[in-house]
């Protein structure tokens, strides 16, 4: 049937197919989206959104950028995909940009998969390779993660995911990794010399956006540099300019032993990358680890466009600015809903002053603005790296709109009982 024909029994056709044909992994979707052009979102029924969470973080440069279109439609007429066996000029264009990006140095090497989970899966892999001492044994089995920490739902990230929830249904986890608290007291505690590797978010994302303590990263490379423990950082939310420089770890002035990175960087493009630094880079051989598809001329010709553009267009620089001034905005909108602003540049958490933020999320999408809540009480915000005055206006409008519209939900449930809050 063409969108022509469609009647106003439409959406219920769609949520039927989804609810019959789709894993139940997910609650029941709220739109069907067809199409996408900078900042905006339209639906089947041509409604237009504007969407401030880029599809969590990822569409850098907003939907159907030129740039991305131009790099996917070239290299595809070019050349797609011809395994590991080989090499391609966009994945060696690709690496030497990471490693200039990120500061690897000349010793830095690149890991290319298609998503976070198996850039981390990779440094997982690293930091076994790390604990085996020459002979083989495992010298180093302790692996630290940090508790609320997110590195993804295969195995062995959801193993290193410090979320029991996450964990329970699956367990038993893949074997090393224990959690710690947040601050640098629990790690100087834990630290010892059997430890292979610590894993960081700088800011945690799925938790809430919530950073990591001042002066933490900087401990934390320490402690790991004195016991010989690899300091992994995983950027895959925060990297690619995200938080207002190209990389969260960087504003702590430290160098990490490898870092992820996925998301943001393909710009809607599934790719993902572990970066290593200095002598982490080596331990990896031949055989060790591989991917089918990770680091194909495709997805790498797509990435090194999507940086390029952030580059040439100051996009890191915007970030900064724009977080800044939608920050602003926020504080100014004097919402009795609104507690404060955590997170950095574009990746920001609203956090509220009461656990209504899948109600707020859900007045949102009536008024026609996209945002998520990364958990009940707090709203993430990451929009397109490209948005200006235009955008964080009618943001503000609508954000204004759909906390009136909880807030007021929210007093007459205080005046009558048995009314409800919207779900
Ligand atoms: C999204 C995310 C992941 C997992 O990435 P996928 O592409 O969903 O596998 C891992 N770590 C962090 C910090 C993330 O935000």
């Amino acid at each position: 049937m063409s969108a022509v024909e469609q009647d106003s029994g439409t959406q219920a056709s769609w949520k039927d197919d989804a609810g019959r044909d789709l894993v139940r992994n997910a609650g029941e979707r709220f739109a069907l989206f067809v199409r996408g052009e900078g900042s905006s979102l339209w639906d089947d029924e041509g409604r237009r959104y504007l969407d401030f969470l880029g599809g969590i973080a990822v569409t850098s440069l907003g939907h159907a950028h030129p740039v991305f279109v131009q790099a996917v439609a070239q290299q595809a007429a070019t050349l797609a995909h011809v395994s590991n066996f080989f090499a391609t000029p966009p994945q060696l264009a690709l690496a030497a940009t990471l490693k200039r990006l990120a500061g690897a140095g000349e010793a830095g090497r690149v890991y290319f998969g298609n998503s976070g989970a198996e850039a981390n899966e990779a440094a997982f892999k690293l930091a076994r390779l790390h604990g085996r001492g020459s002979d083989g044994t495992d010298t180093r089995p302790r692996i630290l993660a940090l508790t609320n920490a997110f590195h993804g739902r295969t195995m062995g990230t959801l193993a290193l995911t410090g979320k029991s929830y996450m964990q329970e249904p699956f367990a038993p986890m893949v074997p090393g990794v224990e959690f710690l608290d947040s601050t640098v007291e629990a790690l100087e505690a834990a630290m010892d010399d059997r430890v292979a590797a610590l894993f960081v978010e700088p800011i945690k994302g799925e938790a809430g956006v919530v950073p990591l303590p001042e002066g933490y990263l900087e401990a934390a490379r320490e402690l790991t540099a004195r016991h010989g423990a690899l300091l992994i950082i995983d950027e895959i939310q925060t990297g690619a300019a995200r938080t207002g420089s190209w990389f969260a770890f960087q504003r702590a002035g430290i160098v990490p032993d490898a870092i992820t990175v996925a998301k943001g960087i393909g710009g809607g493009f599934p790719i993902g990358a572990l970066i290593t630094f200095g002598a982490a880079s080596d331990l990896f051989t031949p055989g060790s680890h591989g991917s089918t598809f990770g680091g194909n001329p495709l997805g790498t010709a797509v990435a090194d466009a999507v940086l390029a553009e952030i580059e040439r267009a100051g996009l890191v620089e915007n970030a900064r600015q724009r977080g800044i001034q939608l920050r602003e905005q926020v504080a100014a909108l004097g919402s009795t809903l609104v507690e404060g602003c955590r997170g950095e540049g574009l990746l920001i958490g609203v956090a509220l002053t009461a656990p209504v933020a899948p109600a707020v999320v859900a007045a949102a999408q009536q008024h026609g603005l996209i945002v998520n809540a990364a958990n009940d009480s707090t709203i993430r915000l990451a929009p397109a790296l490209t948005i200006g005055d235009v955008e964080i206006d009618e943001f503000t409008r609508l954000f204004s709109r759909a906390l009136a519209t909880v807030q007021d939900a929210l007093l007459l449930d205080a005046q009558t009982p048995t009314s409800e809050v919207p779900a």
